[in-house]
Formats: C-alpha cells, structure tokens, sequence
C-alpha cells in the first residue's frame, strides 16, 4: 500500500545513518524502503541472505546509500561486526530498528523449554543485544534513536503465545528501563517500542495457507480489530519513521500502539 509520497519521500531522515535487523522481510522491509526513501544510509540485516540481498540490491538500483549484512540477533558478535562495520564505513550510528523476530504459537501445556528459550532468546535477547551494540556506538558518535518492535502481546495476553507474549512484555519494559537509562546518562538515546496489531506480513500469512481455510480465518483475525481490516506493513513504517527521525526529539521510553483499536477494547 505505497503511496506516491511514501515512495518519493521529502528527506525526513536525510543523512542518518540506520541499521535494520529482520530487514529482509516485512516490517523490516518496509522501513528499510522507508528510511532509504527518505534519505538515510541503510545496513539491511537478517538472516535471510537471498532475501536481505534482493533488497538491498533493489534500493541500490533506485539509487539509495544501503547494503546487506548478515545478522543473528543472538550472536553478539555477529551484532558487533554489524556495528563496526557501519561505523567504519559511513562514520556512527543514528537509528537502529530491532524488527527481527519470531511469532510461533506453542499451546502451553506442552510447549518444551527449547521452544520457550528460542522466542525469547531470538525477540528478547536479540533486542537486547541490539540495544546495547548500536547504543554504545550512539554514545560515542553522540546519540540516536532506538526502536523496538514489541507487539500488541507484550500489552495484553495472547492465549497459546505464552512465550511471545513473555518475549514481547518484556521488550516492552526492557525498552523503558534503557531509556531512563541513557536518559539519565545525557546520552541523547532515545529507546521506544512500537505494539502493533496484526499486521499482513509474513509472519502472519504464512498461518493461512489452506486455501479453503483462509477466507474465514483471515476474516476472524481482521474482525478483531474494531477497525475492521489488518494493519499493512507501510503504516507501521510511517510510525517507525517518526521515531526516527528528529520529529520526536523528546519522545523517550514510551510505547507506540498501532492496533486498529486492538487493545483499546
Ligand atoms: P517477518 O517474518 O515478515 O519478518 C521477520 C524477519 O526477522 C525475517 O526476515 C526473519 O528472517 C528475521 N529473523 C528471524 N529470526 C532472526 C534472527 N535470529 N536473526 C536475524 N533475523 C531474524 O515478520 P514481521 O511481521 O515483519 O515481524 C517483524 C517484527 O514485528 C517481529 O518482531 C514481530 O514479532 C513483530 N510483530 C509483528 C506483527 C505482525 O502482525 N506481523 C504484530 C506485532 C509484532
């Protein structure tokens, strides 16, 4: 659902310089297009190598400052790597986006501790790490801002996504608390979380792919949404988008609902 705004772009973050975890697909994607659009040097991470490198080889086409790196965001390593790379190529680091992230549903009753330990590991612990990577790089070069995809599970329980919503509460105070801190280090870091409700990206569809089922389960999923419809992918983006750039200079450690009415219910 591009428009031709969101398409030209009128350099809302022009010359920051962004890393995107989970780039490769979805909401990542999106802000990825985003960012890049609207002026910003952008590292795409994930990873999915083939997508990642589609997209980054796609915006290069179109004349944006991008390129892909591989990521796993429960590798601090792999995170460091990202971050010097960046660093050393287009000199700091201004907006991180931790988009990347796992939605498995795991009834509780027999959901084993691995399946539990790899939601939180892949959405909690990566977001930490992600956090803490680009906010000490941020600290030198002299701030930014961080965004942290929650969910509207880390607002209220999602029943047989125990571990995701654990995951998604988790990101949603770990992102205050980091933000306090940092704002009480003068740091210029600002950390905040975007909820959103179900939004048609992959992780989403991919539940469907019964075709007989799929009318009516994908109608159930929007008849939650007092709106009346999913939420797309580029209108996350244009609230990510906010965040990132100086518009929001004094928004810090608050939490960002784009649910159709979801959780307002
Ligand atoms: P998606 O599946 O389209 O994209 C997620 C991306 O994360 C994929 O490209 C995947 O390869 C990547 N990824 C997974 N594990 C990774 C790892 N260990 N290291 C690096 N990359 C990894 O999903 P999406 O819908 O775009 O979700 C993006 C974020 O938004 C997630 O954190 C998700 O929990 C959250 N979210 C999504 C929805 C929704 O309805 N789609 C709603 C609320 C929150």
């Amino acid at each position: 659902m591009s428009t031709e705004s969101t398409k030209t772009g009128s350099g809302r973050v022009g010359g920051k310089i962004a890393v995107i975890s989970g780039g490769a697909s979805g909401i990542g994607l999106a802000t990825a297009e985003r960012l890049a659009r609207e002026g910003a040097k952008v590292a795409i991470t994930d990873v999915d190598v083939a997508n990642g490198e589609a997209l980054a080889d796609r915006l290069t086409a179109e004349g944006h400052d991008v390129f892909f790196m591989k990521l796993d965001v429960v590798d601090p390593a792999s995170w460091a790597a990202v971050v010097d790379t960046v660093v050393e190529r287009w000199g700091g680091l201004d907006i991180l986006l931790n988009s990347a992230g796992i939605g498995r549903v795991y009834p509780l009753l027999e959901m084993t501790l691995e399946e539990w330990r790899h939601t939180n590991a892949i959405n909690l612990d990566g977001t930490f790490l992600g956090t803490q990577a680009a906010a000490r790089a941020m600290s030198v070069s002299g701030g930014g801002s961080i965004i942290n995809i929650s969910s509207v599970a880390g607002l209220v329980g999602l029943p047989t996504a125990s571990a995701y919503s654990a995951s998604k509460g988790g990101v949603k105070l770990f992102t205050k608390a980091a933000a306090l801190e940092c704002a009480n280090m003068k740091l210029n870091i600002r950390i905040n979380s975007v909820h959103p409700g179900y939004i048609e990206t992959p992780m989403v569809m991919r539940r469907f792919k019964d075709v007989e089922a799929e009318a009516a389960d994908v109608q159930a999923l929007k008849d939650q949404h007092p709106i009346g419809r999913l939420g797309q992918r580029d209108e996350v983006a244009s609230m990510i988008l906010y965040l990132a750039s100086d518009e929001s200079a004094f928004v810090t450690g608050a939490e960002f609902v784009i649910d159709g009415g979801y959780s307002a219910q």
